[in-house]
């Protein structure tokens, strides 16, 4: 069929040795942005994703059609849970890197639908992990956890070593319950594992679900925002991480796990030559700003007044505070975020005005709001 040579020209790389790698979450943020750089270096990259509805799927379809025209990428329309539909993509590529990103992200939401975390986060993780442990040459396996793991934890910064045994949300609580899930392919398969905990990513293209897209679309339409305090009404305060060095951390992930997998024969079933890799890493904006700052610094860039209105977090799932701590990422990584939040809101701005006006004039045929420039 038509789509097993798309997955084949996607995956392959043109490149002799360079890497393919299956992107879960391909039309996602995170993951739509990580698959153009992927391409950019010449590796293979073949995406999967359900294009679920927690957000407009139209901003997914969006990045679809980048990728396409961008970085020729093929995103395969399917669930993670499907698994055999994952052992017949690993039967068209052999990837050597499955980064998985695809998960019910949101804290909110968690409330409303919380069996849609179990299903993804926990369910799904276990069917894409299923597949690698098995497959061969097998894959590395880098994902994306959060630092809602470390929950109710007032330890800043947040070291890797830190407790996580507190979480705050449903979707905190699938996310570190899958932190020791891949603990298990690891010890018991060999798989490599690299752990990455994204702190607050926001920038073009970014999800309508969280702040900063909400807040900038109230600020233009003058209607009132939500600033949570938290306890003893505290400020709030987050880690914004501009997606160009999200991305750039997840690269180097790939590139140092390779380096580390157990496997070595890649095509042959011996027996690992050294443990496989097991890795944590925090990768963060180095900066917390809070809410309230975040808010008028999107007044400025916007040239618009905000309509505050101060509410209590209890209740929410949210956490007062968070905070990387980066050595390790900087350490093994190189890791070292570049962009100023500053920077990187006007950045989103400016996709955002252009991506909603093209989306009020249907005619317009080009992918709607092509990002600017999203490197740092
Ligand atoms: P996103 O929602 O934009 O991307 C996730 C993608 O996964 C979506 O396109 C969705 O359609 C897909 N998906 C969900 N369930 C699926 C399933 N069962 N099968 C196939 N596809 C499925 O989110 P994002 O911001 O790009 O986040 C990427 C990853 O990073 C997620 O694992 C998220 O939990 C994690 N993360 C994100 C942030 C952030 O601030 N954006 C912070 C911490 C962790």
């Amino acid at each position: 069929p038509a789509w097993v040579t798309r997955v084949r020209q996607s995956g392959n790389p043109p490149r002799a040795g360079g890497f393919s790698v299956l992107v879960t979450g391909a039309a996602g943020f995170v993951g739509s942005f990580t698959s153009l750089a992927i391409a950019k270096k010449g590796w293979g990259v073949v995406g999967l994703d359900n294009f679920n509805h927690y957000y407009d799927p139209a901003l997914k379809l969006t990045r679809e059609k980048l990728m396409h025209k961008n970085g020729r990428i093929f995103v395969v329309h399917g669930d993670i849970n499907d698994a055999d539909l994952i052992r017949a993509l690993f039967h068209i590529v052999p990837f050597t890197h499955v980064l998985h990103l695809a998960a019910q992200a949101g804290v909110r939401y968690a409330k409303e639908d919380p069996m849609s975390y179990v299903q993804s986060n926990v369910a799904g993780l276990v069917s894409v992990l299923e597949v690698c442990a098995r497959a061969r040459p097998q894959p590395a396996f880098v994902w994306a956890s959060s630092s809602s793991v470390y929950g109710l934890n007032s330890h800043y910064p947040f070291s890797e070593i830190d407790r996580t045994d507190q979480p705050a949300s449903l979707y905190a609580a699938t996310k570190k319950a899958g932190e020791e899930i891949v603990h298990v392919y690891n010890y018991l398969y060999g798989l490599s594992v690299t752990t990455l905990r994204f702190f607050t990513v926001y920038g073009p293209l970014g999800r309508p679900d969280m702040a900063i897209y909400n807040f900038t679309e109230s600020i233009l339409s003058q209607t009132p925002i939500q600033v949570y305090r938290g306890p003893n009404n505290t400020a709030v305060a987050r880690d914004f991480t501009y997606i160009g060095d999200i991305v750039n951390g997840i690269m180097a992930a790939v590139e140092t796990a390779a380096k580390s997998t157990g496997y070595k024969d890649h095509g042959k079933t011996k027996r690992k030559a050294r443990p496989a890799q097991f890795r944590i890493f925090n990768l963060g904006g180095n900066r917390p700003v809070t809410v309230d700052e975040m808010v008028t610094m999107l007044e400025k860039t916007l040239n618009r007044t905000a309509i505050r209105l101060y509410e209590s977090m209890d209740g929410t799932g949210d956490v007062p505070y968070t905070a990387a701590n980066l050595t390790l990422a900087e350490k093994h990584l190189g890791y070292s975020p570049r962009t100023s939040l500053k920077k990187g809101l006007k950045k989103f701005v400016l996709w955002y005005l252009k991506y909603t006006s093209r989306n009020r004039t249907p005619k317009n045929s080009s992918p709607a709001g092509e990002p600017s420039d999203p490197s740092p």
